[in-house]
C-alpha cells in the first residue's frame, strides 16, 4: 500500500504524542484504505495510529468494547461480536467490501471517515457509544458523536462500546447494492425491544447511503413505540420510512428509486426481527 503526499510518518510513542500530531494538523492513519484512496492535497504528516495499543476486543458490562484498530476481520472473528444482538453486527461485516478490505480497514477509521457506511447504520441501532481523545477522553453516543460533527475535528477514537440489547430484542441488517463488494446503494438496520406484553418498548431504524452519515427515522420509532407487531403496523412504518427518508440521487440510483428500496427494506427488516420474536 502507498500513500501520496506524506512529509512525514510519524510513529508515536504513546496516545498523547499521537493526539497532539493530530491537533497541530497530521493526518491520524489506521488501516489507510480510505487515506490511500483520498490522500491530502499537499504534503502533510501522517500519524501511524497502529503502533498504539489500541487494538482489542473485551467484553464490558454486558456488551462488547471494541478498540480503535481492530480490524473488521478480527471483529468478524471474534466470538463475543459475533453473539451481540443475535450476530447482526456479523452479518453486516460480511457484507462490508471483501476479505481483503476488511484485513485492513479498522473500526476507527471506518467510523472517523464517516460517511458511505454498512457500519453506523447497525452501530446507530444498537445505541453504541464512542470514545476518543482530543487532548482528553470523552465517551460519546455514537448517534450524538456525528449528529455534532466531532469525526470532522481533530481527535483520535480510541473504542466504541456495543451494549447487549434487551433480553425480548430482535435486530437486523439488510444491504442493497449492485455486486458483493460494492458500497450500498441504500441499507437499513433496525432494533425492536419488546415489554412483557409484547408491545414494542423501544424502535430503532436506521436508513445508510442517505446525505447525512445515516438517517434515523425517528418519526418511524415514535410510531412504532406501544404497538404490537403485527404486519400492518410492519407495512405503515415501512411506508412512513419511505415518504421520511432524506433519499439523494447520484451516479448510482436516483432519490425515487432509494424511496423504494427504504420501504422494501425496512418492511424486511421489520418482518425478519417479528418472525424471530414470534
Ligand atoms: C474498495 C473498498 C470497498 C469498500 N466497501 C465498503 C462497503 O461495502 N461497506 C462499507 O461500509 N465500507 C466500505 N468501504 C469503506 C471502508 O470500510 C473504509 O475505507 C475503512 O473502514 C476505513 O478504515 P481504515 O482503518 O482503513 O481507515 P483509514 O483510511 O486509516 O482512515 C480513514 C479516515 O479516518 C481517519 N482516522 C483513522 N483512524 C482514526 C482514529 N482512530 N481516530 C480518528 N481518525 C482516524 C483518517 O485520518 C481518515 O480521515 C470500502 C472501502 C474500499 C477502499
Amino acid at each position: 500500500m502507498s500513500i501520496a503526499n506524506v512529509s512525514r510518518f510519524v510513529r508515536p510513542p504513546d496516545l498523547g504524542a499521537a493526539v497532539a500530531a493530530v491537533r497541530a494538523g497530521a493526518i491520524p492513519v489506521s488501516g489507510g484504505t480510505d487515506v490511500m484512496l483520498h490522500p491530502p492535497a499537499q504534503a502533510a504528516d501522517m500519524v501511524d495510529l497502529t503502533v498504539l495499543p489500541l487494538a482489542g476486543i473485551e467484553s464490558y458490562r454486558g456488551g462488547v468494547r471494541i478498540g480503535a484498530t481492530t480490524t473488521l476481520t478480527a471483529m468478524l472473528g471474534d466470538p463475543r461480536v459475533a453473539a451481540i444482538a443475535g450476530g447482526v453486527v456479523a452479518t453486516m461485516l460480511v457484507e462490508v467490501g471483501s476479505p481483503l478490505l476488511r484485513n485492513r480497514a479498522t473500526i476507527g477509521g471506518h467510523l472517523a471517515r464517516g460517511r458511505l457506511s454498512d457500519v453506523i447504520p447497525v452501530l446507530l441501532a444498537l445505541d453504541a457509544t464512542i470514545t476518543w481523545n482530543d487532548g482528553s477522553a470523552h465517551t460519546q453516543s455514537l448517534a450524538g458523536f456525528y449528529r455534532e460533527g466531532r469525526h470532522r475535528t481533530p481527535l483520535i477514537i480510541t473504542s466504541i462500546t456495543i451494549p447487549e440489547p434487551p433480553a425480548r430484542s430482535g435486530s437486523a441488517f439488510r444491504k442493497f447494492s449492485r455486486t458483493a463488494f460494492e458500497l450500498a446503494i441504500l441499507n437499513c438496520a433496525c432494533r425492536l425491544d419488546l415489554d412483557d406484553r409484547a408491545a414494542i418498548a423501544a424502535a430503532r431504524v436506521v436508513v445508510g447511503e442517505t446525505p447525512a452519515v445515516a438517517a434515523s427515522m425517528n418519526d418511524v420509532e415514535v410510531h412504532l413505540a406501544g404497538r404490537p407487531l403485527t404486519p400492518e403496523v410492519i407495512v405503515t412504518a415501512a411506508q412512513m420510512a419511505a415518504a421520511a427518508v432524506p433519499a439523494r440521487s447520484d451516479e448510482r440510483a436516483t432519490a425515487e428509486y432509494r424511496r423504494v428500496l427504504t420501504e422494501v427494506l425496512v418492511r424486511r427488516c421489520l418482518t425478519e426481527i417479528a418472525e424471530r420474536l414470534a
